[in-house]
Formats: structure tokens, C-alpha cells, sequence
């Protein structure tokens, strides 16, 4: 294949969102990626009938296997990781249970965070015991408990920083490091809020870095999808078995349109923190607000972490109302004029929801007494969850002011 190989472009950040993995067009010199749709390829050879025979050939057979332009996303998203090799799927949801249950099975130990996705804490919670996979959720940002959680049959520990909907990080340098000394064999961190312009978590010594592409990467709302990112060898493994067998791909019509967004990546994180500042600032001097998280503000609680862990702080925040959040949600979604009141995040336009702590408890979490205790330290009986776009920040201000 053409195009840059992933992780060793040797440019800065902006120029490889733009140039890397893609290639001028040798049939027709088209200098944008091809839009290549077709779901099978004519070989010049006879070849075997099962992706098993196709390992190690260079060339395209059938779109479940591989296609040109989603081809062309992994190697921009590898570079962009730092990685060697990028897996994509038909959503972030689809990424996570490919590498989870690709990596593990029957009789395998998973430590995940008490606060995390919900798709992915649901389907640790209900489904992965189903198959014989023994759970166990822990605040990861106490290496400690951490540490007390692995067992004998511990394969992977999952991460995710900053946490979503809590805003909670935790140190994957240091967690990455505790996990491998204890024969931890794979370390994944869900990066979708930081983002490769923030954190590369395979250069902190995880293994594995998860994205759901439907937010920041592709960044327009309007494509969903999600990556696998990580060393060659185990994504050659993972591409036989979860892309192949597990099946859910990603469409190369969405491959096109993220590859369009993930190049002005790096610009729009810019945007997005700069904004988000602005707007963090502006809800913490609010008096009708009572409690803000976002990683760029002094405030939360692990600001120290954050500086050193992300090289830009997201447009990500959570904050709290003195007012009973489902009243002031109801105000927003009848007379915010231009944040959308939905879910998603990490979009061009800015979005925001209330995620109720008993609602969330009740749905997805598996708390004890202390893990409920400590969501509570962040999130009270609710949070907003705010995804702050690339609008004015002064605008973003105005439309909140309304409402608050
Ligand atoms: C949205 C999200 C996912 C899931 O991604 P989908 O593309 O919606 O399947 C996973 N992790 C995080 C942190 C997310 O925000």
C-alpha cells in the first residue's frame, strides 16, 4: 500500500493529520483519497478462499478483510498514535468489544474503571460474564486498588482519560507500568475525550488505544466509527478474528469522510480547548453554577495530572447547578439557541446533556457503597455534560447565560 507508513512520518502533528496515509493517485492522479466503495477486488493471481490465506498479501480481496480507503484512515491514524498499525471498525463500541474480546476469553480477568463509557461499562457489566470473562471495576485513578484488583488470570487492564461522563483521569504512564510488573499482558486506554493531540498513550506503555472516531476524529457529527490502534503483529491477529469473524467494519464512504476530518484535527483541538477554557471560567465565576470539572481549570482536582499527561485540555467539562439539573435541562432544550441539547460529543458544534446520577447507577454502573460515594465526589446527584464546538466562545457564553 502507498501512503505513509504509520508512526515514523517524522512530521509535527498538523502535517501528518493532513498528509499521512494518503497519496497522490497513481491511476488518475487524484491529489484527495479516493472514495473507493467496491466490497471485492480482482486479484492478478489465483488465490486461497478464507482471510487466513490472504495474511501477508499486499492487495485488497474483499471489503471485510480491508479496502483501499479505509486503509488509508488506519495509516493516518497510526501515524497520528505514533503507532505501528490501526484497526478500524463500524463504531467505537464495535473497537472496544474487537480488542476486548479478540484479546480475551473464558476464564480471563478484565479490570475496567467504575466510571467509564456507559456502552463499554454495560457491556463489561452484562454481556463479557456471559462469555466466561471475570469483571472486576475499580477506580483506576488509585493505582493501589489497582494493584489489590490483579489476579493470577488478570490479561487486560481498560483505561479511560479523561473519563466520561465524570471527568476523572487517571496516570497511564504509572498504571501501565504497575499492570506489565504484574504480568498483566495488555494495558488498553479509550483516548476518544483526550484524543492522539493530547495523549498518546502507546508512548505512556499501553498496548492497545482505543477511539470512538464518531467524536473528535472525525469531528462533524456525521460519521460514526472506531479504531483499534497498536503494534502490527496483534492488529494483524485482531484483523483476522474481529474484523473477519466479528465483522463489524467500517463503511469506506464513513472511512472517507473521517479521513476529511481527522486531517484538521490538530486546528480544531486548538479551537475546541481554547474555547473550552473560556467557557469553563465563565461557569465556575457563575453563581447559579456550583461546581465545574474540566482538566485546564486549577480547580479540578487532578490539574497536576493533567499538565502532565495532556498537551491540550479537550473541549470536554462536566458542572453542577444549584437548581435541580432536570429543571435547568428542560430550560436548555427549549431555549438554548445554538449549543444542540443531545448526546455525542466532539463535534464541530457544541452539545451538552444532564446525565442523572441515579438514572446512571440504575442503567450501567456496578457501584459499591464507596465507588458510589466517590461518583458522587464528582458528580453529585448529576452532571451537564458540555461538549464545547469550535463556535465563538462569546457566543457559547451568551446562549449558557440564557439559561442559567
Ligand atoms: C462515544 C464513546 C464511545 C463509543 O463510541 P461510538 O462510536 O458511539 O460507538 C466510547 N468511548 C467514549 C469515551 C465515548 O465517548
Amino acid at each position: 500500500m502507498a501512503g505513509k507508513p504509520g508512526g515514523n512520518s517524522g512530521w509535527h502533528s498538523e502535517t501528518t493529520a493532513v498528509h499521512a496515509g494518503e497519496f497522490v493517485d497513481p491511476a488518475t492522479r487524484a491529489s484527495s483519497p479516493n472514495l473507493v466503495m467496491s466490497v471485492t477486488f480482482a486479484p492478478e493471481e489465483v488465490t486461497g478462499f478464507s482471510a487466513r490465506d490472504e495474511q501477508g498479501y499486499e492487495g485488497f480481496v474483499y471489503g471485510r478483510v480491508s479496502s483501499p480507503t479505509v486503509a488509508q484512515l488506519q495509516a493516518k491514524l497510526a501515524a497520528l498514535e505514533g503507532a505501528e498499525a490501526a484497526l478500524c471498525f463500524g463504531s467505537g463500541v464495535a473497537a472496544a468489544h474487537a480488542v476486548i474480546c479478540g484479546r480475551l476469553g473464558r476464564g480471563d480477568h478484565l479490570i475496567v474503571p467504575d466510571a467509564n463509557y456507559v456502552g463499554i461499562a454495560e457491556l463489561a457489566r452484562d454481556t463479557l460474564p456471559r462469555f466466561g470473562i471475570e469483571v472486576s471495576f475499580v477506580d483506576v485513578s488509585r493505582p493501589e486498588e489497582v494493584a489489590a484488583a490483579i489476579r493470577p488470570n488478570t490479561r487486560m487492564l481498560w483505561l479511560e482519560t479523561p473519563a466520561n461522563p465524570t471527568m476523572k483521569l487517571c496516570d497511564i504512564a504509572e498504571l501501565a507500568r504497575l499492570a506489565h510488573d504484574r504480568g498483566v499482558r495488555d494495558v488498553a486506554v479509550d483516548s476518544t475525550y483526550a484524543t492522539p493531540i493530547a495523549t498518546q498513550p502507546l508512548t505512556l506503555g499501553a498496548d492497545f488505544v482505543v477511539h470512538s472516531l464518531t467524536k473528535y476524529i472525525g469531528g462533524h457529527g456525521d460519521a460514526m466509527g472506531g479504531a483499534v490502534i497498536g503494534r502490527k503483529a496483534e492488529l494483524d491477529a485482531l484483523n483476522l478474528e474481529a474484523t473477519v469473524h466479528f465483522g463489524g467494519v467500517l463503511s469506506p464512504f464513513n472511512a472517507w469522510l473521517i479521513l476529511r476530518g481527522a486531517a484538521t484535527l490538530p486546528i480544531r483541538m486548538r479551537a475546541h480547548e481554547e474555547a473550552a477554557l473560556k467557557v469553563a471560567q465563565f461557569l465556575e465565576d457563575h453563581p447559579a453554577v456550583s461546581r465545574v470539572f474540566y482538566p485546564g481549570l486549577p480547580s479540578h482536582p487532578q490539574h497536576e495530572l493533567a499538565k502532565r499527561q495532556m498537551r491540550n485540555f479537550s473541549g470536554m467539562m462536566t458542572f453542577q447547578t444549584k437548581r435541580p439539573g432536570p429543571e435547568v435541562a428542560a430550560r436548555m432544550v427549549k431555549e438554548l439557541e445554538i449549543i444542540h441539547y443531545a448526546v455525542s460529543l466532539g463535534h464541530h458544534r457544541s452539545l451538552i446533556y444532564w446525565i442523572g446520577t441515579n438514572d446512571i447507577q440504575a442503567s450501567t454502573f456496578r457501584h459499591d457503597a464507596e465507588q458510589l460515594r466517590r461518583y458522587r465526589d464528582y458528580a453529585g446527584d448529576g452532571v451537564f455534560r458540555l461538549s464545547v464546538g469550535i463556535e465563538n466562545a462569546a457566543d457559547l457564553i451568551a446562549d449558557l447565560s440564557r439559561v442559567l
